[in-house]
C-alpha cells in the first residue's frame, strides 16, 4: 500500500469508528510531515458540543500542539470527506502543503451533511447574507492595530 493510501485509509477508518461506536458524525482527518502521522481526530462535534471541532479543525490542533507551533508547513492532511469553508480556511491558516481527500462535499450532501450554504453565503455581498453582520467601532479598534504596527519586533504571523 503507497503511504498516501496508508494514510486515507487511517481517517477513513476514524470516520467509520465514529459512526461504529455511536460517537458522532462520520468524518476523520490525519495530519502527516516527512512520512509521519504527527496527529489524527475524527468529527467531534456532538460528542464534546464543540460546533468547530470538525476532524480537519480537532487534528490541526492537535498537531499545533505536539509540534509546538502554529505554522503546520511540511505537513499534508488527509481527510475522509472534502474540507467545509471552516476547515478549508483552518487549513490555509496553518499553511498545511496538501489536502487529500476522499468523499465529496456531494457526498456529504447526499447525507445530511451540507456545506452548500455556507459556500453559498460566501459567495453573496455582505448585505445579502442570511447572517446579518454589521460594522462598529471602527475608530476605538483600530488602536490595537496601531499598537501592533509600532512594535519593534512584531511577531511573524
Ligand atoms: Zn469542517
Amino acid at each position: 500500500m503507497n503511504p498516501h493510501e496508508k494514510f486515507m485509509k487511517m481517517a477513513i477508518q476514524l470516520s467509520e469508528q465514529n459512526v461504529l461506536n455511536n460517537t458522532d458524525a462520520p468524518f476523520g482527518a490525519v495530519i502527516v510531515k516527512d512520512g509521519k502521522m504527527i496527529a489524527k481526530s475524527a468529527n467531534k462535534v456532538t460528542s464534546t458540543n464543540d460546533p468547530t471541532a470538525h476532524a480537519e479543525v480537532s487534528a490541526i490542533r492537535i498537531a499545533c500542539k505536539k509540534l509546538k507551533t502554529y505554522d503546520l508547513n511540511g505537513c499534508v492532511i488527509y481527510t475522509s470527506c472534502e474540507p467545509c469553508p471552516m476547515c478549508l480556511s483552518a487549513v490555509y491558516w496553518a499553511r498545511i502543503d496538501t489536502i487529500y481527500y476522499a468523499n465529496t462535499k456531494h457526498d456529504a450532501e447526499n447525507v445530511g451533511f451540507s456545506d452548500k450554504f455556507i459556500y453559498d453565503e460566501l459567495d453573496k455581498p455582505m448585505d445579502q447574507r442570511s447572517l446579518p453582520i454589521k460594522q462598529m467601532m471602527r475608530d476605538k479598534a483600530l488602536q490595537a492595530f496601531k499598537l501592533w504596527q509600532k512594535k519593534v519586533l512584531p511577531i511573524a504571523y
